[in-house]
């Protein structure tokens, strides 16, 4: 099996001994990090696998999709609708990485203080090790921050299948009408990328499986209420990671099925971690795959994380989408409505993300927020003060932390969250 992947992986162009470095990196830090949790749901290990085969199996089907007349589609945020490109018979996956790679080839082409986010998309394109960024017929980018709006311009010389999608910056009338033309623009891109035309029915269609998926990181999400928490903040975020990248259909069922094993561990008032162990919100950038170092410091310092307001988490997955629509039209102004709510730090004023943050915090009975910022990520970090600020007037701790994917500020950050818990025991 894994030669038929390697000449899969040849195929597509990636350099193998730069990827087996990348996979046997990955599979101890998974190993090290997941698989050395305790008290950790059965159904965990369907994610397992699927980690497992994130560059084999999956690509395998991916590349099986294609070989049937089926289109992928690359994406680096959540504003990129997923159910337009599987109204068109194509595959959305997510591109976002979170992992240091070909640093010195990156840093000649984008400054250094650049976000780790940003560098790692480039560092996955040069070192030729991403096989989803390899396989896709078009990738995505998005006019977000300053610093992924000014890198698709070098991006595009990479690659030859850029597709820039404008975004608003102002939640108004004009700001959604804006979105609404970037996303008729896109149905067009993607059915002359497809040769399919998009119909209502399939939009519908496209709609409930979206929906659907989103619906069961709902329940999960809302099982994380509980005390004791019936499943670690890394196990939680593990799952919203794989979102970006699995079948939908039986990345739905998979989370159903592990939702009904903690509905019975809540009943049993069994946990992940003990009863009255601190608990967690993480606030900020985005985490990629794989990315897990904040969560394995928080879960290792005596706390545990019960939700991420974050793209990967509940910021990107927060609505659902109204199918009712009787023409294609309303439909597209339905997930108009829907993704015109995403409340990412790149909007000005942004007054809706700290009440969500708020929110959250009661919701899940979290006793502390951490909020997460990437080095050098303007939006966030500029962001993190207000949110800061509007937790103390809740009486809620905050403790806002800076960081890259290195491993240089591990102790250090340790340190400072090791204080922030036991000040909220
Ligand atoms: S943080 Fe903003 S730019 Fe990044 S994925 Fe989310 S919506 Fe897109
Ligand atoms: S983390 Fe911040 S700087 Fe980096 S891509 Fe996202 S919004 Fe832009």
């Amino acid at each position: 099996m894994t030669e038929d992947y390697r000449s899969m992986w040849t195929d597509l162009g990636l350099d193998l001994d730069a990827h087996d470095a990348l996979l046997g990196v990955l599979g101890s830090a998974y190993k090290d990090i997941y698989l050395a949790q305790k008290n950790r749901p059965e159904g965990m290990g369907y994610f397992d696998f699927v980690m497992s085969e994130v560059h084999g199996l999956r690509i395998k089907e991916l590349m099986d999709e294609k070989a049937a007349g089926g289109k992928i589609i690359g994406s680096y945020c959540v504003f990129v609708p997923e159910e337009i490109a599987l109204a068109a018979n194509a595959t959305l996956v997510g591109l976002c990485s979170g992992a240091d790679f070909a640093m010195e080839e990156v840093e000649q082409l984008l400054p250094r203080n650049t976000c780790a986010l940003i560098k790692s998309a480039f560092g996955f394109k040069l070192g030729k090790v991403c096989p989803y960024l390899e396989s896709a017929d078009m990738i995505v980018g998005e006019n977000t921050c300053d610093g992924k709006k000014k890198a698709y311009e070098s991006l595009g010389h990479l690659v030859n299948n850029l597709y820039v999608m404008d975004l608003p910056q102002m939640k108004t009338d004009n700001g959604k009408a804006l979105l609404k033309k970037e996303y008729l623009r896109f149905k067009e891109a993607v059915e002359a990328l497809t040769g399919v035309s998009i119909t209502k029915e399939s939009l519908k269609s496209a709609i409930g499986v979206v929906n659907a998926k989103r619906a069961a990181i709902h329940r999960l999400s809302s099982l994380r209420k509980a005390d004791p928490a019936p499943i670690s903040g890394l196990d939680g975020l593990l799952a919203n990671q794989v979102f970006f990248y699995d079948n939908p259909a039986r990345f739905t069922a998979s989370v159903h099925k592990i939702c009904d094993e903690l509905e019975a561990r809540i009943q049993d008032r069994k946990g992940a971690f003990p009863e009255k162990t601190p608990r967690i919100l993480v606030a900020g950038c985005p985490q990629a795959v794989p990315n897990w170092k904040l969560p394995m410091i928080v879960e290792t310092s005596g706390a545990v994380i019960v939700g991420e307001e974050s793209c990967v988490g509940e910021r990107g997955t927060r609505h659902l989408t109204d199918d009712t629509g009787s023409t294609l039209d309303e439909m597209m102004d339905a997930l108009v409505d829907r993704y015109f709510q995403v409340d990412c730090a790149i909007f000005t004023p942004n007054e809706q993300r700290l009440l969500h943050i708020r929110e959250m915090a009661a919701a899940y009975k979290a006793d502390g927020v951490i909020h997460y910022g990437l080095q050098f990520c303007q939006p966030y970090l500029m962001e993190s003060i207000p949110v800061e600020k509007a937790l103390e007037e809740k009486g809620i701790p905050c403790l806002r932390i800076e960081t890259d994917y290195g491993m240089e500020d591990m102790g250090q950050l340790k340190t400072r969250v090791e204080a922030f818990v036991e000040q909220l025991g």
